[in-house]
């Protein structure tokens, strides 16, 4: 892995880059849906043992691969998810920007990938977001979700870090992410056979190959009528970690707020951090723990878990209903939309769109 480079990434936006009419992004942002449809533009930048270097903000494209590039065969790769919001006064945030190009940084060690400066990361956000600042939407809680991603784009099939590595920041225009306006409570199929991280692994960086090892499971809960996936532990089966793509939580009867500790094999979310901040601010008391899956089970009937939700960016914080089993299902409460969950929600979105204060300075002027 190479040593972070003294470079200044500026990511100048190239001149010419057609732009698509108002009347079809007017179309897109009236019903923005969820990662369908992406704007003009894209970041870039390129590295080579010689550094980092081609950054720019250029035409949304396809792009070019040789079919031996390293990232298709080897998943050398890594991702960050996070949103812009547009403020009543036409003014676009970011939410704690910092935090994802610091997993970013994380997550590429992780996969014997070059560093990206965190100044770049944020410079690459700030460019990107210029250049397409018509395309963040002006409602409520619609935003624009940020991916930027760096993947081995050497053609090489030897298995060993690519020497050259190619950074794209997309975005795209999103709404609700489990659809419709209402908050809805989501079911969460308990995976039974499969995990998604190891001791050892990757768990806690935020790299493509994680996802995919998650699809088969996310797959058996869809055909079980469940939103989402649990995935316990790899080697005792019986600690709770996480969903696909979301942390959990549980409030208890006596108010208390505890989530899964950090392992090395859970995803450390921004949302997870701010939600933990935001619950203490509330007057809760903050538990970072195991926790038993047979402690959600039983709690949920004798009442001693109260509410259940899964926080992560794509869907800010949403309520958990049933964990389903064969066999059984466990309902915490009853079953509808918790007031911690609803409360802790409200705080966090409230400072998402420039409706409530800001007060840990979460919030990056774009
Ligand atoms: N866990 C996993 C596996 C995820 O993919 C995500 C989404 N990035 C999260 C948790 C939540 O993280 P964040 O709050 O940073 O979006």
């Amino acid at each position: 892995t190479a040593a972070v480079q003294d470079v200044r990434l500026d990511f100048p936006v190239a001149e010419g880059v057609v732009r698509r009419p108002d009347a079809e992004r007017a179309e897109v942002l009236a019903a923005p849906g969820f990662g369908r449809h992406f704007t003009d533009h894209m970041a870039r930048a390129v590295w080579t043992p010689a550094g980092w270097g081609s950054d720019a903000v250029v035409a949304h494209a396809p792009i070019t691969l040789s079919p031996a590039s390293a990232v298709l065969h080897y998943a050398q790769e890594v991702f960050e998810g996070l949103k812009a919001y547009r403020h009543e006064d036409g003014s676009v945030w970011a939410f704690r920007p910092e935090a994802n190009a610091r997993r970013f940084a994380a997550s590429a060690r992780r996969l014997a990938l070059p560093v990206l400066p965190e100044d770049a990361f944020l410079r690459s956000v700030e460019q990107l977001v210029a250049a397409d600042l018509d395309w963040v939407p002006g409602g409520g809680e619609d935003s624009l979700y940020l991916r930027p991603f760096m993947f081995a784009s050497e053609s090489f099939l030897g298995v060993r870090p690519s020497a050259e590595v190619t950074y794209l920041v997309i975005a795209s225009p999103a709404g609700p992410y489990f659809g419709g306006g209402e908050i809805r409570p989501v079911s969460i199929w308990l995976s039974q056979e499969y995990s998604r991280a190891a001791p050892g692994g990757t768990g806690a960086a935020k790299c493509g190959g994680n996802y995919a090892a998650g699809l088969q499971a996310q797959a058996e809960a869809s055909a079980h009528g469940c939103d989402q996936v649990a995935f316990l532990d790899a080697v005792e089966h019986r600690w709770v970690e996480e969903l696909g793509g979301m942390n959990l939580f549980f409030v208890l009867d006596d108010g208390t707020v505890v989530t899964p500790e950090l392992t090395g094999t859970i995803l450390e979310g921004v949302t997870r951090t701010s939600v933990l901040q935001i619950a203490a601010d509330l007057g809760h008391d903050v538990v970072e723990r195991r926790v038993d899956v047979a402690e959600w089970r039983d709690g949920c009937a004798s009442g001693r878990v109260r509410e259940v939700f899964a926080c992560g960016t794509a869907a800010v914080v949403t309520p958990v209903g049933a964990l389903v089993e064969p066999g059984r299902r466990s309902v915490p409460g009853d079953g509808g939309t918790g007031e911690v969950t609803a409360t802790i929600r409200a705080r966090l979105t409230d400072v998402q769109t420039g409706r409530g204060e800001d007060v840990h300075g979460w919030m990056h002027r774009l």
